[in-house]
């Protein structure tokens, strides 16, 4: 590809809403164009990057048996009731309506359409396993969609479903695209966790991400610094050990915290450690039902953990100043459980703690001397905080937990039956028996995966491509394109790597070497050749590593020899 003839454009600048490397980079070398909030056009360079995923993760699929299929992007409403979803999915679903008014939403996730695909058509027992992929644009209507491809509205995803007949077999199935994925990360090259998940709004009960590791991820990670446990933050168990505590006060007793509105100032004032301390949350649920959450001072709430102990759909939203004004009459900094109409959980950590200090539920005042069950009931104690660095590892007796970040790639799920039950999917078994259809699915970004890439390997002058990835292998300088000497050398060159299916970028545009230059580190492939100058006149050709920066030579008789070794070695 010439540059020439090419819509490419570079810039200087990266816009104003480009928080991260990634975002700037991809932006600024030309890859996406944004037209709107979580709409990007991917130009040439991204596209063919995008393609070289996608065949990575073909092959990788198609040698783990499954098969390639392509869905509809618009989804009728009837199919998305039948699970429940159409309601559950809540705003992240997109729905319209068509000119005879039926409803309609843009794909998020296909369960429910592989779903009603496969019920019409297996029958028998005979007709299992069968996994079935697609690679297809999904829209998610995502609040704060940002990171250019990180998070969009509109992206491109892998998804894959699987059928069984067993639960067994269904956990093969998985462990199978478990493995494929590993396969694939390990062929693009990133440096990768597997770490335990939330369900969301699938569910199911194994389940796995593969994350990222970059500073710039949005998801908090524990991992053990001395086995390969991992898991994300959102589920990661908070294991401390259970402290005795008993505080000085015998009886209960209300003493004045005048403007004492936090943790860190009532430790102060009272001069007790912050973990000593008991602190109250509120929170409400999808109908409004109020929760209080105790734990320790230094403690804050999961509230993934709490949704699963209280049994919500999804996680409980915390109490504003006014609601909690006029749930305990007091404000925020001195408000406590007792005496409140409401459903009281406990932190586990809390569990031998007693005659302890909460807020008094009247503004500047606090209680000490409190026992569980004085002026509250505890609904029960459970872990409901975050994990935090050095919490013990729950997979391993010495390990310890290490705070990474993570960006999310890829996931899979056991499904078990939630879909196909309520979906009417099922078979008949050898015994003539009819048996529900046993599922699992599993995603992979494919556009965020291309811009984790890049975050994960890109220094202060651009990208550095991964060579999986890169849209090509070999940037070629060419200083004077009116040179034919030098376009012939080029020509020659590009002729001979093309043999080796290694792709060739010419830069023959008509520019300073300097700008060349620059644009090349910036765009960032594999390696850069400079054709042109002195180096004609002398027979001696430069070639750049885009990594170390590291130079060669070659002469004209060597350069494609040279190319190929440098690749190679990468
Ligand atoms: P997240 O937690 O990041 O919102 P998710 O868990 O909802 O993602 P899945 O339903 O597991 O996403 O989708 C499969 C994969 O699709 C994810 O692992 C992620 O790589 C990718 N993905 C999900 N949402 C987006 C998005 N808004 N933009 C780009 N890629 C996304
Ligand atoms: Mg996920």
């Amino acid at each position: 590809m010439k540059w020439s003839k090419s819509h490419l454009f570079t810039f200087k600048e990266a816009p104003s809403d480009a928080e991260i490397a990634s975002h700037k980079l991809m932006v600024r070398a030309g890859l996406i164009k944004k037209i709107g909030p979580g709409l990007y056009t991917y130009g040439t360079l991204a596209l063919k990057a995008l393609r070289k995923f996608e065949q990575i993760i073909r092959e990788e699929l198609e040698k783990a048996e499954c098969q390639e299929l392509l869905m509809p992007m618009v989804h009728p409403r009837e199919l998305w009731e039948t699970t429940g979803r159409w309601d559950e999915m809540g705003d992240g679903l997109l729905k319209f309506q068509n000119r005879n008014e039926h409803w309609f939403c843009l794909g998020a996730t296909h369960e429910e359409i592989i779903t009603d695909y496969v019920r019409n058509d297996i029958k028998s027992y005979r007709h299992l396993p069968v996994t079935l992929f697609q690679i297809q644009t999904k829209y998610r209507d995502e609040l704060r969609p940002r990171f250019g491809l990180m998070r969009c509205r509109e992206f491109l995803m892998k998804d894959a479903y699987s059928f069984d007949r067993t639960e067994e077999e269904a956990h093969e199935s998985y462990d199978r695209m478990f493995d494929a994925y590993k396969k694939i990360f390990d062929r693009v090259g990133l440096e990768y966790r597997h770490v335990l998940a939330d369900s969301g709004n699938i569910g199911g009960n194994k389940n796995q991400e593969f994350q990222v590791l970059a500073e710039a991820g949005e998801d908090a990670l524990m991992v053990c610094d001395t086995c390969d446990y991992a898991g994300n933050v959102e589920i990661a168990p908070a294991l401390s050990s259970k402290e005795n505590y008993q505080g000085e006060a015998k009886a209960k007793e209300e003493f004045a915290t005048p403007g004492i509105r936090s943790i860190a100032a009532l430790a102060e004032a009272t001069g007790i450690e912050e973990r000593f301390l008991v602190k109250t949350m509120f929170y409400k649920d999808e109908e409004g039902k109020q929760y209080a959450v105790l734990l320790r001072g230094n403690d804050e709430v999961n509230d993934i953990k709490l949704k699963k102990v209280i049994g919500l759909t999804n996680p409980p939203e915390l109490l504003n100043e006014e609601e909690v004004v006029k749930l305990t009459t007091a404000r925020p900094g001195s408000c406590g459980p007792m005496g409140l109409d409401i459903p009281v959980y406990a932190d586990e950590a809390l569990t031998n703690y007693s005659q302890f200090m909460v807020g008094a539920n009247k503004d500047d005042f606090h209680i000490k001397g409190l026992n569980f069950g004085d002026g509250f009931k505890v609904e029960a104690f459970a872990d409901l905080k975050l994990a935090k660095e050095g919490d013990h590892c729950p997979s391993c007796e010495k390990g310890k937990y290490k705070h990474v970040r993570g960006i999310e790639v890829g996931h899979c799920f056991y499904l078990g039956t939630k879909y196909s039950q309520k979906m009417n999917a099922n078979f008949l078994d050898e015994n003539g028996k009819s048996q529900i259809i046993e599922m699992g699915c599993y995603g992979i970004g494919v556009s965020r995966t291309i811009q984790a890439a890049i975050e994960q390997s890109h220094d202060a002058d651009g990208i550095i491509w991964p060579r999986s990835l890169a849209p090509f292998d070999v940037h070629i300088c060419l200083l004077d394109p009116k040179d034919e000497e030098a376009v012939r050398i080029s020509n020659a060159l590009q002729a001979s790597l093309s043999e080796q299916k290694i792709e060739c970028f010419v830069d023959d545009r008509k520019e300073r070497p300097g700008v060349k230059f620059k644009d090349a580190d910036l765009i960032g492939f594999p390696v850069r050749v400079v054709i042109g100058g002195k180096g004609i006149k002398n027979n001696e050709f430069e070639l750049v590593n885009r990594k170390t920066k590291e130079k060669l030579t070659s002469t004209k008789e060597d350069l494609a020899k040279t190319v190929s070794g440098l690749l190679k070695s990468l």
